[in-house]
């Protein structure tokens, strides 16, 4: 087989590793950062369920003073009551009192209320605390253990990296720039094998001459499709 594809499929089988190797590390880092998110949210709904119970301590706060309005304004009016001479002043003190009156059961009726809500956002912020402590507990011990999981993927990754370097070194300089490009543009697969006449990195079949020729494996080919370099194997797999 020609020098030169003998060594591109050498450096694609070696971009291949490297690529498995930063896939491996993508996948360790996805796991602390869900991890991570799924925290911050958390953290987000404590801070508002801090902020509803604020604004609920805040009403809480202003009804309160309502009603102990009501209170003394009753009590002036059941003063009053008792030196005013005519029926009609009479009248009009007693509907001032029933009136607040009503506002004092209205009142104490939404301060029961409030007090329940205020009660159920606590229940559910200390549960979303006490989730969220462990869940940092969790990340924390998953931390130490990706990152030794990265630091092993990382050590075999430069091994094959110089490898690789020392592969790259090999080639001509054209030939490795084609190869380069066509690896970032082809999703890190340039070199591709032919199996029963068709192309292994777009699946499409190549005309039979160019298959030919292929096979003898003494010129550089590229899929008509979907520009790969190709090879032939001398012992082609049988297909799935
Ligand atoms: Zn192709």
């Amino acid at each position: 087989m020609n020098e030169d594809i003998v060594k591109l499929i050498a450096l694609q089988e070696v971009d291949s590793e490297i690529a498995g190797f930063d896939r491996q590390v993508n996948e360790k880092k996805q796991v602390i950062t869900d991890r991570t998110q799924s925290i911050t949210d958390k953290e987000l709904q404590i801070s508002q369920s801090s902020q509803k119970s604020e604004d609920l301590t805040q009403q809480h706060n202003e009804i309160t003073a309502q009603l102990e309005d009501a209170q003394i304004m009753i009590k002036e009016r059941q003063n009053k009551m008792m030196l005013v001479q005519t029926s009609r002043e009479h009248q009009a003190l007693l509907k001032e009192i029933e009136e607040n009156k009503k506002l004092i059961k209205e009142s104490e009726e939404r301060l029961l209320l409030i007090m329940e809500q205020t009660e159920k956002l606590e229940n559910e912020s200390q549960e979303l605390q006490n989730i969220c402590k462990g869940e940092k507990e969790i990340l924390d011990e998953e931390t130490i253990k990706v990152q030794k999981q990265i630091d092993k993927v990382n050590k075999r990754r430069t091994k094959v990296a110089d490898k690789r370097g020392k592969l790259s070194s090999k080639l001509k300089p054209n030939i490795l720039k084609r190869y380069n490009l066509l690896l970032a543009k082809k999703s890190g697969v340039a070199v591709v094998q032919t199996i029963n006449g068709v192309c292994q990195g777009c699946y499409m079949s190549i005309p039979p001459q160019q298959f030919n020729v292929i096979r003898k494996g003494e010129t550089m080919n590229l899929c008509p499709t979907c520009h790969r370099i190709l090879y032939y194997k001398e012992k082609e797999p049988e297909a799935v």
